[in-house]
């Protein structure tokens, strides 16, 4: 990718930030050469990356190094764009929402410094990523579950900083953080929590500040560089059972809503349900080619088809429950005759017990995988994808109204629909997948109009996303308009204060630093 550099940077200044970088670094780990770009462009953007090409990269390996970047981007008022692992695929992977960003790359700063299977909890550097933490568990033969997103590819922190969702009772990820250590936009260095206390012992185990809990200000944020978080792990069960049940048609989905989301808020599930459409499952048989021919979305006659060939349900439901045996034995009672009520088909059962195999990519096991990134080949060509988003209330009214708003809007793209709705508790997290190849500009554009009628249609009836893509970050914020867009004026005054020279990810979900304002109108797709 060609350099272009940070707004209001001269070359001059560029490679004097870059040359002072250097010095605290190594030369080595100053990425900044074409191929350097391209490895931290976003490899799933909707055509050209160019509106979102960092300028370069910086590595440290430590927190004195992350202080003196930042204080040295304050210096030359070089922007940083702070990622942990930067896998962050559908979303904008490693590259910054400001072209130019120099992204500050954690990768290198990987250590697990805790794990403790007494109290269930782990202190991580950002650099850690799902299979690094699954394997030390393994290796050290500790009673620890992970929370895993379906793609596992990517950073622990990363994932939960972002609000990425699992499928087991630790699935809201950004809640089992507790207690950060920061390095602020000025170079100084915060602890959070009891942690605020040199030697605290409860710094990772008590989740509130003694004054205002700031921990998850610093998520989905530009107010600073983690640099470890605290995690809670859920301790391995003696057992589970997994019901799987084949749901027949798209509006049964709102029985099963309403159905399974009471068993949630009451605790008899603890586990975040996943449901998704007969597509998710498709996916991994094949690419769309394989089973229609026509560039135009599968119309529904071939969709009663291919499930009637494969043996689909619309929706499928594998819920997962934790525990002793018998307690696990009685909540299965109980589900299996609410789900009885509206479905005849008993559900298939997958017993598990303590010291058995676990299924390689069974994410309510917290067992991490790569599997699902299958679907970006559904498509063929270079294929990618991203995620609409939005959070509805877990009923069956929101739910249904929902999905036949973004059906019709996806429908009218002629686009292929694939949905999921994950019941988090009193809310579902309804993912709407949309396949794309890079290299077919009018399918690009499609998808870009699509995105954009989505956000819209979506807000008009009361609901907003929860995590977008680069080109969407400042749409998206948009969106949140009570009071004259009250919350974005808090998250700019915040800013300014904190951040004066705007040098941490300036742009990020849609906050701009003063310095950088009339940036915001770039790069919006
Ligand atoms: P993953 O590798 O798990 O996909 P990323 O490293 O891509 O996660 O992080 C996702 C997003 O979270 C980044 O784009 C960035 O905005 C934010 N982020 C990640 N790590 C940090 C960090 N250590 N401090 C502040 N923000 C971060």
């Amino acid at each position: 990718m060609q350099l272009k550099l940070p707004p209001r940077t001269s070359p001059k200044q560029f490679d004097a930030a870059l040359a002072a970088f250097a010095r605290v670094v190594g030369k080595d780990w100053v990425l900044a050469s074409d191929a350097d770009r391209d490895a931290y462009s976003d490899i799933y953007a909707p055509g050209s990356a160019e509106p979102w090409a960092s300028s370069a990269a910086v590595a440290p390996a430590s927190v004195d190094e992350v202080r003196a970047i930042v204080r040295l981007a304050n210096e030359h008022k070089v922007p940083l764009w702070p990622v942990s692992r930067g896998k962050n695929l559908g979303y904008g992977t490693a590259a910054p929402r400001m072209a130019g960003s120099v992204v500050l790359d954690l990768g290198r700063m990987n250590k697990i410094i805790e794990l403790d299977a007494r109290l269930a909890y782990a202190v991580l550097e950002p650099g850690v990523s799902f299979f690094d933490l699954y394997e030390e568990i393994q290796r050290q033969k500790l009673p620890l579950w992970l929370s895993v997103p379906g793609n596992a590819w990517g950073s622990v922190l990363g994932n939960a900083f972002e609000h990425g969702i699992g499928y087991t009772p630790y699935g809201l990820h950004a809640r089992n953080l507790c207690g950060f250590e920061v390095v602020m936009p000025d170079g100084d260095l915060v602890r959070t929590g009891m942690g605020a206390m040199a030697g605290n012992h409860a710094w990772h185990l008590h989740p509130l500040s003694y004054g205002p809990t700031l921990d998850l200000a610093f998520t989905q944020s530009s107010l600073g560089v983690v640099t470890r978080a605290g995690l809670w792990l859920q301790p391995a069960p003696p057992s589970s059972l997994e019901l799987v049940f084949d749901i027949p048609n798209e509006d049964d989905i709102g029985w099963v809503i309403d159905t399974i989301a009471p068993l949630k808020i009451s605790g008899l599930v603890d586990q975040n349900v996943f449901i998704p459409s007969w597509l998710g499952k498709m996916v991994l048989k094949g690419q769309r080619a394989d089973f229609w021919d026509k560039p135009s979305a599968i119309p529904e006659w071939r969709v009663a088809e291919l499930l009637k060939q494969y043996k689909l349900g619309y929706w499928q439901v594998a819920l997962r429950l934790y525990g002793d045996e018998t307690v696990v034995k009685a909540k299965a009672d109980i589900v299996k005759a609410a789900m009885a009520r509206h479905l005849a088909a008993p559900p298939t059962e997958h017993w598990w017990h303590e010291g058995e195999p676990m299924n390689a990519i069974d994410t309510t096991m917290g067992v991490p995988s790569a599997v699902p990134l299958q679907m970006s080949d559904w498509v063929g060509g270079r294929g990618a994808h991203m995620g609409f988003s939005p959070v509805v209330p877990a009923t069956s009214e929101h739910v249904l109204g929902q999905l036949k708003r973004s059906r019709k809007i996806i429908a009218d793209h002629d686009v292929d629909f694939y949905a999921s709705f994950t019941i988090g508790g009193r809310f579902a997290t309804n993912i709407n997948m949309l396949m794309y190849d890079r290299d077919q500009p009018a399918q690009i554009d499609n998808i870009k109009k699509l995105f954009n009628a989505l956000i819209a249609g979506t807000a008009q009836a009361g609901y907003g996303e929860y995590r977008t893509h680069l080109g969407w970050m400042d749409t998206v914020m948009d969106t949140y308009d009570f009071n004259g867009h009250a919350l974005r004026r808090l998250n700019e005054k915040i800013k300014d204060a904190l951040d004066p020279n705007g040098v941490i990810a300036p742009g990020k979900q849609g906050v701009w630093p003063s310095a950088y304002r009339a940036q915001a109108k770039e790069g919006r797709a």
